[in-house]
């Protein structure tokens, strides 16, 4: 068995934390080529003296100086590199044949954009590029010869639960619809009259994951799981008015398959992210991810419901951005990182999210994206349709 050289972009990280947590366990499988982090070099530091990669990049040009410099008094021989064209060099390492996509927001685009072109492993947890992408990403996927292997949990379970060798034709396999589980976050029940000021820690208070705060915002707000019904569309897919949101509070059904003869297979576990990259990492084996089994006698029950769309319109505008199709779902996902970025540091209200991407959508036009550039212009112009909404400054 030959060892799967793994790049992690983002392995600062919550998602990088799990991935560094399974690779660790099986150095007879895995070993570690690259990490990447933005601007926490005394963690990724940590992380270079643990893991041993050949390159560690610093996305901030300054903390990859203090890197550098930390390193070489530590005796290590990590390549240090900086900035985007960093990032983008450790996604297509040569002796890298896997890359854990991780960074948060269109921030990863360019870097997960290049592991596609030159053909590695793909696990996604990236889920904006795809988002922003679309069809652009998904062509470069297949120009490159590389493979997508989803890690969202979701993603992952409906992977899981697809037939093998799956080609994103639904009707070939008898697929008839899919089902995102969704926990509801922590303000499912909350009185809808308190919203406006709940706190930034409340939002990322999620009841049963742990998780970076920006994901942890969108699942508040469930623009999580519209998100992911647009990454489901361009990874299986699989047209939007098949795919189906259920709320199910306790997070252990991951997703559903459901097919034309009434089959419906579903992917179960405790909410732990380390079994979704274990299986992607050493698929198609199975490998131990330090995940216990669930107790269902314990479980006892699991619920179900339909979403909210009054507390949860961002589900809606996710799913009428994937049907206006085009620039859309690029100018929704950065009308959303703008909004979340300034509700976490306090500057709008949690209730402002929603309005200030419903505000970006309907002020620009839907454009065709036929290169990825055509998707990039979409998410400047929104950004800065949404600072201006949001009477924020006009800083980065
Ligand atoms: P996080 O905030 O914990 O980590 C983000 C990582 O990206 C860090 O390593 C950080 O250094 C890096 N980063 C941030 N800004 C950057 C920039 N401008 N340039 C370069 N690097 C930058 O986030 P996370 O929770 O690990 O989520 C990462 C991605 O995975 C997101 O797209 C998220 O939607 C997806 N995801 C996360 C989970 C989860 O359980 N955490 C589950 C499913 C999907
Ligand atoms: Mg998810």
């Amino acid at each position: 068995m030959s060892i799967r050289r793994i790049s992690i972009l983002g392995a600062t990280g919550s998602i990088g934390d799990s991935a560094l947590d399974v690779i660790a366990r099986h150095p007879d499988r895995f070993a570690v080529a690259a990490l990447t982090a933005h601007a926490q070099w005394e963690r990724l530091a940590e992380l270079c003296l643990r893991h041993r990669p050949d390159v560690a990049v610093m996305s901030n040009p300054e903390a990859a100086s203090q890197l550098e410099r930390a390193l070489t008094r530590a005796g290590l021989q990590t390549r240090v590199l900086a900035g985007e064209a960093g990032l983008v060099e450790a996604a297509r390492l040569p002796d890298a044949d896997t890359v854990v996509a991780a960074i948060v927001g269109a921030a990863g685009l360019h870097s997960t954009l290049a592991a596609a072109l030159a053909g590695k492993r793909i696990l996604l947890a990236n889920k904006e590029a795809l988002v922003i992408g679309g069809a652009a990403f998904m062509q470069a996927v297949d120009t490159g010869g590389a493979t997508l292997l989803p890690i969202d949990s979701e993603h992952n379970a409906i992977f899981q639960c697809l037939p093998t060798g799956y080609a994103r034709k639904p009707a070939e396999s008898g697929v008839r619809r899919i089902v995102l589980t969704a926990s509801g976050g922590p303000f499912r029940t909350r009185p809808l009259a308190e919203l406006p000021t709940v706190s930034a820690d409340e939002a990322c208070a999620h009841p049963n994951w742990v998780m970076g705060r920006k994901i942890s915002v969108d699942s508040a707000t469930m623009m999580n799981k519209g998100l992911e019904m647009i990454e489901a569309h361009w990874l299986f897919g699989v047209p939007r008015e098949r795919i189906e949101v259920v709320v199910h509070p306790e997070s252990v059904i991951h997703s559903l398959v459901e097919y034309v003869d009434g089959s419906m297979l579903a992917q179960l576990g405790n909410p732990d992210m380390r079994t979704p990259i274990a299986q992607a990492l050493a698929f198609p084996d199975r490998v131990d991810a330090g995940v216990d089994g669930l107790d269902l006698v314990r479980r006892g029950a699991l619920n179900f419901s339909a979403p909210d769309h009054a507390r949860f319109p961002c589900i809606r505008l996710a799913a009428d951005a994937l049907d206006a199709g085009g620039t859309a779902p690029a100018v929704l996902n950065a009308a959303n990182e703008i909004a979340v970025a300034a509700f976490l540091a306090g500057r709008i209200r949690y209730t402002d999210i929603a309005p200030a991407c419903s505000e970006a959508l309907a002020r620009l036009p839907v454009r065709p994206v036929h290169a990825l550039d055509d998707a990039l212009a979409a998410d400047a112009d929104a950004r800065a349709v949404t600072r201006a909404w949001l009477k924020l400054p006009l800083a980065a």
